[in-house]
C-alpha cells in the first residue's frame, strides 16, 4: 500500500476547507489539544475497516455485497429493494446488523460470519505500519463494530497482528456499534483505559464524539465518504485529522527507537 492511496492524499473538499480541516494539522478543537497532549497518550486505540488500512482498498463494498445478499435471500427481496432496506436498517439504526436484530431478531453471529466472508486480496501488507506501530511507545488496542473473526483477518492480512493487546469486537461491546456511548463505557471498563490518556483513531467522525465527550484525544482518519465525514457539531470533538497513519505515527515514535 503506498502512501499516496491513503485517503485525503487526493484534493479535499470545499466543505472540508470550509469547515477548517483544510491544513491536515487539526481544527479549532487543536486550540487546547496540540502535541503536548499527544505526548501524554499511553494507549493508543484503533478502529479498524479504514482506519489501519486505507478506504480506497474499498474491502466495505464486499461486505456490503454480503450484507445485501443476506437480506435479499433471508427476505426474498430482489437485489434493488435489499439494498434499499440495508441503506434504512443503517440510517435508523447505525448499523444494517442493529437493524436486523431489532426489527427481526437476526442472530448476529450468522449475520457477522456471512458478511466477513470476503476475499481480502485488495489488502496489501504494510510493513511501515508495522514498523511504526512497533515503535510507539504505549498499549494499543483495536476497537471495532466488527466481529473479532475479522479483525483478526485484517490485521494478519495487514502483517501487524502482534502489535495489539486486544481486540474490543462488536459482540464485546453487547452488539450495540459505536458510536452508542454505552459501548465506549464498556470498552474502557473492560481493559483499564483512562480517557484522559488515550486517544482514539476512528474514520467515522461521529464515533469521535463519545471519546472526546469521555476526555479522550481524537484523531479523525480523513476520507471522502460522505458518512465518514465530520458535521459541524462533530467538528469540536476532533483533536487532529489524519491523512497519512504510519508517518503519522512514526512522528511518536519513542526517540531513541524512531531510527529508520
Ligand atoms: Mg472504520
Amino acid at each position: 500500500m503506498d502512501k499516496a492511496s491513503w485517503p485525503g492524499a487526493t484534493a479535499r473538499g470545499k466543505r472540508e476547507r470550509e469547515m477548517g480541516l483544510e491544513n491536515g494539522g487539526g481544527n479549532r478543537g487543536d486550540r487546547d489539544r496540540g502535541d503536548a497532549a499527544l505526548e501524554a497518550v499511553g494507549v493508543w486505540v484503533f478502529d479498524l475497516d479504514n482506519t489501519l488500512y486505507p478506504a480506497s482498498c474499498d474491502l466495505f463494498s464486499l461486505i456490503e455485497r454480503r450484507m445485501g445478499a443476506f437480506i435479499a435471500e433471508r427476505f426474498g427481496l430482489s437485489p434493488e429493494e435489499a439494498r434499499r432496506r440495508q441503506k434504512r436498517f443503517f440510517r435508523e439504526h447505525g448499523t444494517t446488523l442493529r437493524g436486523l436484530m431489532v426489527e427481526h431478531a437476526v442472530e448476529p453471529d450468522e449475520f457477522l460470519a456471512y458478511v466477513h466472508a470476503i476475499d481480502l486480496a485488495a489488502l496489501a501488507p504494510d510493513p511501515a505500519l508495522g514498523r511504526a506501530l512497533a515503535a510507539l511507545p504505549g498499549r494499543k488496542l483495536v476497537f471495532t463494530n466488527a466481529s473479532r473473526d475479522h479483525a483478526e483477518r485484517v490485521m494478519a492480512r495487514l502483517g501487524v497482528a502482534g502489535q495489539f493487546e486486544a481486540i474490543h469486537d462488536i459482540a464485546d461491546a453487547g452488539y450495540r456499534p459505536k458510536p452508542d456511548p454505552a459501548t465506549y463505557a464498556g470498552f474502557l471498563a473492560r481493559h483499564g483505559v483512562d480517557p484522559a490518556r488515550a486517544c482514539m483513531l476512528d474514520d467515522m467522525a461521529c464515533n469521535l464524539v463519545p471519546a472526546a465527550r469521555l476526555g479522550m484525544t481524537t484523531a479523525w482518519i480523513r476520507g471522502d465518504s460522505a458518512w465518514g465525514r465530520p458535521t459541524a457539531d462533530h467538528l469540536p470533538h476532533i483533536h487532529h485529522v489524519i491523512d497519512d497513519l504510519p508517518g503519522w505515527l512514526a512522528k511518536r515514535a519513542a526517540p531513541e527507537g524512531g531510527e529508520e
